[in-house]
């Protein structure tokens, strides 16, 4: 399989290429496809298999089948995930991508100022890679008028697990309470306890499965 079977645009490819990613792994063969086909997925996989592609490549193609791009509003896409190191990474691997497709992320996490992260958001982006508990804290700041999820339709949670052994589900089901319910929803997770299938059924809508 190729990054042209995933359903990948010349633009993404050649970034692709350029940072060395010559094929998909396996993770990312199975979840890209079928996330690309509009429908909710549920990965099963752990740290080092690959799963970011497998979220960031088709949340460029939704974003870029958006019919317009309103520059100042709130972002297209919302990625959570549990620490500010998984939120720096996942934004670095977006920021591989984002230029050439004129596009734009922000991290967003806690344990530090603020205020330049606020600055940032009102810039405007299609892309919030964040921390939960500061991302509740951006949505509330300013009276609402830092950022908002009017136009959010593809979020992502990533390693819900963690979120979940982290305490963070209600941050993360007020976040997800915000967002327009025809949105995409993507849960990436390295195990599938009980009280994940519970979480998956109340956030998922008719969910692929993908285990590798
Ligand atoms: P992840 O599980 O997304 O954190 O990725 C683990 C590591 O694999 C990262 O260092 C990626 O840069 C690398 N990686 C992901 N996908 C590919 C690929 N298709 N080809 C080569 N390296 C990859």
């Amino acid at each position: 399989k190729t990054w042209a079977h995933c359903g990948c645009s010349k633009k993404v490819m050649d970034s692709l290429k350029k940072h060395g990613y010559e094929k998909p792994t396996p993770i990312q063969a199975q979840a890209i496809p079928a996330v690309m086909s509009g429908r909710d997925m549920i990965g099963i996989a752990k740290t080092g298999s690959g799963k970011t592609l497998a979220f960031i490549l088709p949340m460029f193609r939704h974003i870029l089948d958006q019919p317009e791009l309103d520059e100042d509003d709130g972002p297209i896409a919302v990625i959570m995930t549990p620490t500010r190191e998984l939120a720096m990474q996942i934004c670095s691997e977006c920021k591989k991508f984002t230029k050439s497709l004129l596009l734009k992320a922000v991290c967003v996490y806690g344990g530090t100022g603020i205020s330049e992260q606020i600055a940032e958001l009102k810039r405007g982006c299609e892309i919030i890679v964040c921390t939960p508990g500061r991302m509740i804290d951006m949505l509330a700041a300013n009276n609402g008028k830092v950022t908002n999820m009017r136009r959010c339709t593809y979020v992502v949670l990533d390693e819900a697990d963690r979120m979940f052994d982290m305490g963070f589900e209600p941050q993360v089901m007020k976040i997800m309470d915000s967002i327009r319910p025809d949105r995409q929803t993507v849960m990436f997770s390295a195990t599938f306890p009980r009280q994940m299938e519970a979480l998956a059924r109340k956030i998922l809508n008719k969910p692929i499965e993908v285990q590798v």
